[in-house]
């Protein structure tokens, strides 16, 4: 397909305002606020977005990077990507995070990393029809020239009496809804850390069980970071 047929059924248009231009255009950019360096922990300021020492518990992550804070601009642009499968906003949100990332200090830690996008159910996959966050870590994967490893984590379909827990009690929960699937990956010796990659950060009840299954799997030493787009306001910031 020619690039002018290309633009004629993707226009170039802002997924938000629908303005001409860019999927997503400067001024809507502008409406995103950046997160700065924290501990994923206790977010505080850390310069390499390293969780503290004396923050980290046993399946704790090591450094976790965040792009944006979670306001009305990210609902927005989450829900469109998430549950409309608006092409454009995966490709503008990529090219976004990819500049940011690529922009810290973060992307010390991309050295020699495995990318693993965060699954999502079997349910919420027929539902959908896709897991974005596939898309969006082949894109960092091809930008930083990364491995990605789609088909190793899966995640159970959470039945009824998951469903009915609170957000606290599903966190405290001993049940962990990942696990491991491919045992073909028996050596990741080759790799210095692994990065999980996720769209938004809640109470952290993800990356907390992912880590774990990790950890059992590969041993307590292995380093353990994460991408993640979206995470609600830091206290650095609610306490202005
Ligand atoms: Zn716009
Ligand atoms: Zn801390």
């Amino acid at each position: 397909m020619n690039i002018p047929l290309l633009n004629f059924l993707f226009p170039n248009m802002c997924c938000i305002c629908k303005r001409y231009g860019n999927y997503i255009c400067d001024d809507c950019k502008k409406l995103l606020k950046r997160n700065l360096p924290e501990c994923y922990i206790c977010r505080r300021i850390s310069p390499q977005y390293s969780s503290h020492t004396q923050c980290k518990k046993s399946c704790s992550l090591d450094s976790v990077f965040v792009g944006w804070e979670y306001n009305h601009m990210s609902a927005s642009i989450l829900k469109l990507y998430k549950y409309k499968n608006v092409r454009e906003i995966s490709i503008g949100l990529s090219n976004l995070f990819i500049d940011t990332i690529q922009k810290s200090s973060f992307s010390s830690h991309l050295k020699n990393t495995l990318l693993v996008p965060v699954p999502i159910s079997n349910a919420r996959r027929n539902e959908r029809g896709f897991n974005q966050m596939e898309y969006i870590t082949s894109c960092i994967g091809m930008y930083f020239n990364l491995d990605v490893k789609n088909d190793f984590i899966y995640c159970k379909n959470s039945n009824s009496h998951q469903a009915n827990k609170t957000q606290k009690e599903r966190y405290n929960s001993k049940d962990n809804p990942f696990y491991i699937q491919d045992q073909s990956l028996k050596d990741i010796s080759k790799y210095k850390n692994i990065t999980l990659v996720d769209d938004v950060i809640t109470t952290g009840y993800t990356l907390e069980k992912i880590t774990k299954v990790l950890k059992t799997q590969y041993g307590q030493d292995l380093i353990i970071n994460a991408l993640c787009i979206f995470r609600g306001k830091p206290y650095y910031l609610s306490t202005n």
